[in-house]
């Protein structure tokens, strides 16, 4: 087998064990195996860029930065759909339809999913470009983002392929990953997003592709376009579309007539809370597409399609009390404690009020009647008050005005929605959430000790902040309720391996506000030790790639403060990391190239890829992953690919070749 076939091999292996594990859910091979073979191609295509291949499954993690999302027109427009809310609305829309068509309509029903929409187009079975729909004439490219979400084919398998065509489709987020997603921005203090398909349509313009990649984003499908498509119905579109690698949800219903069309709405509008991805309605496409395009379009949509809403599920209850919740960084949550009541298959007793505003805004009081609704938002929110049930007595409600837990009174600076409990140091759940974060897998990653030990140390006094960790002896755990020697050996031994843990993963542990995993990281290896951090002004800060006001006078907050300051110095006695490993390092040797982003492609005689790439970036540049036109010039080698080159041509790109840029660097 030829280098080139063996690379072939592998990339059809490696696309088809995606395929059926993010569209059919059917993984015939461990993630181990899996990744062992995406090492091994990634090897042979950094051997051999001459094979190079946009389409590779390599590409899924992402890298490529768009700083602006070029503008694309639709081959074909994107109509939005008409709607309709009840039985007469489907009785009306199918008399007029059938003032056209005058034979029998069949329907196909699917199921209208929640997120961004998104045209595909194909090209000899290669993905060639992805658009949002914009105004529906014209739309984003964001074709780098959408190839790191794994149900999205890169490359077609199957019959019948036209040679070109496009594929409409739905990204969204499911539950379980917005859930996810969310939890983590509440573990280092941030607002959780509101809703996944707000979410999902956020993540599509992010401008960093292995941002996205990191995002559990799916892609449904539900329709072709195209010029010469093997198919006459809209249904075949769909078992086409799924023969060819796509992910089509199997939930699709030819119906023969609207009766039956209504009751495929019914038995969803219940199902469909148990489906992982948010639905709010039903599809109705006229099968047949002949009598598609005899129907056409008006000036919005087409006349062949009509969406079915369902009603966000809304009850109403008693609203018992307000309670206020205190999180890791002293964040007060409102949260209504509510009548136990059903609603769309769970029984709700608390909703969320997000904040004195909203209070104020809906004006809720005690023991009004509430209208409570579950629509995209994991918790139920109140929507509003039947006035005509309220008790004419009742008073507007005061909104707490110190901390429920350690009764400190509640601060809210101007520009902040939340009020929060100053009290950070003794305040019981800030306290225990702190130590919680810092012993977390993400960040010290201590073995031993879970969340419930953690409030037992904290009340027993063995424990105040996560430096007493540290202290802890056998001795004095031994006492503790469900402790048994080998439990408390495993948490001293826990903790004391910490000590090696790497300095950008402690300055996450730390908890300071808004300075997640990829923020610790960035800070961690541009200042290197905990001392040049602390002393970075705002404006130092700021100057770091990626780091914003918010973060910045946050960073510099938590510097400010002496317990803080005492905290580091204890963990540094302790060994714990607050340098940054050395050899992790590039060796910055000049700046001859800072600002620039360079392309290497090719192979070379005197240096490898990978010695050209550290001398890149020891020179003060960056290694770009694709050629853009942010592309400062190119290391060019032999056998650099044609399609690499032709882009290079036309984007006017300058090529190098390793001695220019060794002499450039002063390395001949
Ligand atoms: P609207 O934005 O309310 O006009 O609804 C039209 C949008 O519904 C389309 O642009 C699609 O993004 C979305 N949609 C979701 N599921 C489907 C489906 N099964 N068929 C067609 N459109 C769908
Ligand atoms: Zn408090």
């Amino acid at each position: 087998m030829t280098i080139q076939q063996e690379i072939e091999k592998l990339r059809n292996q490696l696309h088809q064990y995606n395929h059926e594990y993010y569209v059919l859910d059917t993984p015939s091979i461990s993630d181990y195996d899996f990744d062992m073979l995406l090492k091994q191609l990634q090897e042979l295509e950094a051997k051999h860029p001459e094979f190079d291949d946009e389409n590779s499954p390599t590409k899924r993690v992402g890298g490529a930065i768009t700083k602006k999302f070029n503008t694309v027109v639709h081959d074909q427009r994107m109509y939005s759909l008409d709607n309709s809310y009840n039985k007469e609305d489907l009785l009306a829309w199918e008399k007029r339809i059938q003032k056209v068509v005058e034979e029998k309509i069949e329907y196909t029903c699917e199921l209208k999913y929640d997120g961004a929409s998104i045209s595909l187009t194909y090209e000899n079975g290669k993905l060639l470009k992805a658009v949002t729909r914009g105004d529906g004439f014209q739309g984003d490219d964001i074709t780098e983002n959408i190839k790191t979400i794994k149900s999205v084919p890169l490359t077609l398998q199957g019959s019948d392929i036209p040679e070109k065509f496009d594929i409409r489709g739905e990204i969204v987020l499911p539950f379980k990953g917005f859930q996810k997603m969310n939890e983590e921005r509440l573990a280092i203090g941030e607002v959780p997003y509101a809703n996944p398909r707000n979410t999902a349509s956020g993540s599509l313009k992010l401008q960093d592709s292995s941002e996205v990649a990191k995002r559990p984003l799916e892609c449904l499908l539900y329709s072709l376009v195209g010029s010469q498509l093997p198919i006459k119905t809209q249904f075949e579109s769909l078992e086409k579309a799924r023969s060819w690698g796509f992910k089509v949800p199997q939930i699709a219903y030819k119906a023969s007539s609207i009766d039956e069309v209504l009751t495929f709405v019914e038995v969803w509008d219940k199902k469909r809370h148990d489906l992982p991805y948010e639905t709010d309605g039903v599809v109705i496409k006229v099968n047949d597409l002949q009598q598609q395009e005899l129907l056409g379009h008006t000036a919005k949509a087409p006349r062949w399609a009509m969406a079915y809403k369902f009603k966000a599920e809304q009850v109403a209850t008693t609203l018992e009390s307000v309670s206020y919740q205190v999180g890791r960084t002293g964040a007060i949550t409102p949260v209504a404690n509510l009548f136990p009541v059903e609603i769309a298959g769970t029984t709700v007793k608390r909703a969320s009020l997000h904040n004195a505003d909203q209070i104020a805004k809906l004006d809720v009081r005690e023991f009004d009647e509430v209208y409570v609704e579950k629509g995209g938002e994991i918790i139920p929110k109140i929507v509003g008050v039947n006035l005509e049930k309220r008790n004419p007595e009742s008073l507007p409600l005061q909104y707490a005005t110190h901390c429920p837990e350690c009764h400190t009174e509640l601060v809210r600076t101007e520009g902040d929605a939340k009020h929060y409990c100053p009290n950070e140091e003794t305040c019981p759940p800030q306290v225990i959430g702190r130590i919680e974060h810092y012993i977390s897998r993400k960040a010290m990653d201590i073995e031993g000790l879970g969340g419930e030990t953690v409030a037992q140390l904290v009340k027993e006094g063995l424990i105040h902040d996560f430096t007493d960790l540290y202290t802890l002896t056998i001795d004095q755990l031994l006492p503790l309720d469900r402790m048994a020697q080998k439990s408390a050996e495993n948490l001293v031994n826990g903790v004391a391996a910490s000590v090696k843990i790497p300095f950008e993963k402690v300055l996450f542990a730390l908890g300071i506000r808004f300075v997640g995993e990829t923020v610790a990281k960035k800070l961690a290896f541009h200042f290197k030790n905990i001392d040049a951090l602390k002393i970075a002004d705002k404006q130092t800060l700021e100057n770091v790639d990626e780091i914003g006001t918010k973060i910045a006078e946050s960073v510099v907050q938590y510097f400010s403060e002496r317990n803080n300051m005492e905290r580091i110095e204890r963990l540094k006695s302790f060994g714990v990391q607050m340098t940054i490993d050395e050899s992790q390092l590039p060796k910055i040797s000049s700046a001859i190239l800072e600002g620039k982003t360079i392309v290497v492609s090719g192979v070379f005689e005197k240096v490898s890829r990978n010695e050209l790439k550290k001398l890149i970036e020891e020179n003060g540049g960056k290694v770009g992953s694709s050629i853009s036109s942010k592309t400062a010039f190119i290391v060019a080698g032999d056998k650099m690919g044609p399609s690499k080159l032709e882009k290079a041509q036309k984007l006017g790109i300058d090529l190098w070749d390793e001695n220019q840029f060794l002499e450039e660097i002063n390395r001949l």
